[in-house]
């Protein structure tokens, strides 16, 4: 029986998980699309996150900032705004990151792109947005 490599979006096996969309096959749902991509960041597939970018919003072309990409959190996804929100943790010069994100994905074409994201203020030490401070 084959090993089965695990994905890096956490799934237990690449070849079932993202590797079908990184091998062209359209992603099914936003949240998919989203899963893969952060595999092809790990994976460092340029070619897979531009071509997955809705060319309204596209760059030219990326900058891998040697970042060692730690794991996925998605924390929702929301069908009817096409909006995953998701935290994903990295490293980058030994220092550990989050990132925590709300990708909007448009549909287009019979496939999901990615359009873009904002980012709530929230980190673990920042308080809710209408707590008072204490008297
Ligand atoms: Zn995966």
């Amino acid at each position: 029986m084959a090993k089965l490599k695990p994905c890096p979006c956490g799934g237990p096996d690449y070849a079932s998980c993202c590797g079908p969309f990184h091998a062209g096959d359209p992603a099914p749902d936003a949240q998919r699309l989203m899963r893969s991509r952060y595999s092809a960041y790990v994976l460092k597939l340029e070619d897979y996150l531009l071509a997955t970018w809705h060319t309204s919003t596209r760059p030219a072309s990326l900058d891998f900032a040697g970042e060692k990409w730690l794991g996925l959190d998605i924390k929702k996804h929301r069908n009817e705004s096409n909006t995953v929100e998701f935290v994903a943790r990295y490293k980058i010069g030994g220092r550990a990151h989050r990132m925590h994100e709300i990708s909007r994905f448009v549909f287009a074409d019979g496939r999901w792109f990615y359009l873009d994201g904002e980012f709530p203020a929230s980190s673990p030490d920042s308080l809710p947005p209408n707590s008072s401070p204490p008297l």
